[in-house]
């Protein structure tokens, strides 16, 4: 419901005599829900003569301020600028699977596999399993022994789809907490020494040295780092083979997507990566969990190419708040107890800080990811030569902008040239006020809530 105040300041707007221009500007941004404010001006003057041929100031404009969209990727930020970043990376996984964007269709014959690493198992958690459509218990278990801490480990329950203890462990006091958020801090160096595993077993496979290998094959790859609800990172991955010039250039004849499946199968199995030992606990190493996933992609089987995109573009806008926990980081001083967090991600981030601070683990900088419940790697990455990059999308997009601009007479067509283009910008502020939110929601349909906490800055 829109408070006294949001209504008494969009009242204000609609009688405003810059009304139609601020409306232009708040749809130019697309429903941002904290666009960034700039003062500024941009002036065109002839190489040659000296003369000014246009200028455009923000002076004119309402309260003297261009908007511009926040360009965040996280939809707990900002649902509509994540909108324009999902669709960005659906564009670009797809242009690597069946081409487009500047990469040659032949990519789609080349061997492909959509495959999922898990993290393993740090205890028992509450699950809704299914069968044939039917929902079966959790974890059943006839004489289930009973923890040191007098729970019995069964479950018999069968869980509704959105039930709150969905993820969280059977017994909390047993549930590994340590090893959770160390196997996050740890799941990016895991992924580096899985793609140096792979590329080793395929020249393995394929009777050549490594860089044999290099001089005839490429393994080009785009992961999403998911959260379970219980709080790890699962990786998500399309990894693909190419010749040795990226995905214009056929991979050699012998490279299949068995080999690869192999490969992929034998690296995922054999890499660890080591946690030093500290305050007397041995050092351990961690491993992806066992229910590796590995399918083909075709253009019209069961695994289609944009079913793929969509799901890791899906996953590109998310965070770790779908666990439960905070956008934002986290204050080691901080009073955990106060946070409206579920218990679970609490105890995560409790131990993220509590590891923090034990110098051997330093690395890890579990304290500064604590929100993340320690992860710190990139949502979303590619290898370079696996498609377009969202840089070149984003420039097609600025491109499109700026002939809008000249078609809509805001900027001058000048041959690029000839004119010489001064611009001052000043960051003026970020947000919308009350009004402008609810201004903001009537012209653009994207509703504008939560607009008084949009936290700034993080990754
Ligand atoms: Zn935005
Ligand atoms: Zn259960
Ligand atoms: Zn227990």
């Amino acid at each position: 419901m829109p408070t006294t105040h949001a209504i008494a300041g969009l009242i204000t707007r609609l009688h405003d005599p810059h009304y139609a221009r601020r409306a232009s500007q708040i749809r130019r941004t697309g429903g941002c829900r904290q666009p960034i404010h700039l003062r500024g001006k941009v002036e065109h003057y002839d190489r040659t003569t000296g003369h000014l041929l246009h200028r455009y100031s923000t002076h004119l404009e309402p309260d003297g301020m261009l908007r511009v969209p926040c360009k965040t990727r996280r939809a707990s930020r900002c649902p509509s600028c994540a909108e324009t970043y999902r669709a960005d990376t659906y564009h670009l996984v797809r242009a690597g699977l069946i081409g487009g964007k500047g990469v040659p269709q032949t990519v789609a014959a080349h061997p492909c596999l959509f495959v999922t690493l898990p993290a393993p198992s740090f205890g028992t958690v509450h699950a809704r399993r299914e069968k044939d459509g039917k929902v079966l218990p959790c974890h059943p278990r006839r004489g289930a022994p009973t923890c040191p801490h007098s729970q019995v480990m069964s479950c018999t329950a069968r869980h509704g789809a959105d039930e709150g203890c969905l993820g969280e462990p059977l017994c909390p006091d047993c549930y590994d907490y340590a090893g959770s958020v160390l196997f996050n801090a740890l799941a990016p160096e895991l992924w580096r020494r899985f793609a140096m595993a792979l590329r080793r077993h395929l020249a393995k496979l394929a009777g050549l040295t490594q860089k044999g290998l290099a001089a005839q094959l490429v393994a080009s790859f785009a992961k999403v780092a998911e959260y379970q609800r219980r709080g790890v990172v699962h990786l998500h991955a399309v990894i693909r083979l190419d010749g040795p010039d990226g995905p214009a250039s056929p991979p050699p004849a012998w490279a299949t997507i068995g080999m690869l499946t192999q490969a992929v199968q034998h690296a995922a199995t054999v890499v660890t990566a080591k946690v030093p030992a500290y305050d007397g606990q041995p050092s351990r190493a961690l491993r992806w969990g066992a229910q590796l996933d590995t399918r083909p992609i075709t253009m019209h089987g069961e695994l289609t190419d944009q079913a793929v995109a969509g799901y890791i573009a899906k996953y590109a806008t998310k965070a770790a708040e779908c666990v439960g926990t905070l956008d934002r980081r986290i204050q080691p001083l901080e009073n955990l107890a106060a946070l409206p967090i579920r218990e679970h991600a609490r105890r995560l981030i409790a131990e993220c800080l509590r590891l923090g601070s034990f110098d051997e683990l330093a690395d890890l900088r579990l304290i500064q990811w604590a929100h993340m419940l320690g992860f710190r790697g990139h949502f979303s990455t590619k290898s370079r030569r696996y498609s377009t990059t969202l840089g070149a999308l984003r420039a097609a997009r600025a491109e499109h902008k700026r002939d809008e601009q000249i078609t809509t007479g805001r900027l001058p067509l000048f041959d690029e040239d000839t004119v010489l283009v001064v611009a001052k910008w000043q960051y003026a502020g970020q947000g919308l006020s009350a009004g402008d939110a609810l201004l903001a929601a009537a012209l653009t349909g994207v509703p504008m809530t939560h607009l008084s906490d949009a936290p700034g800055g993080g990754s």
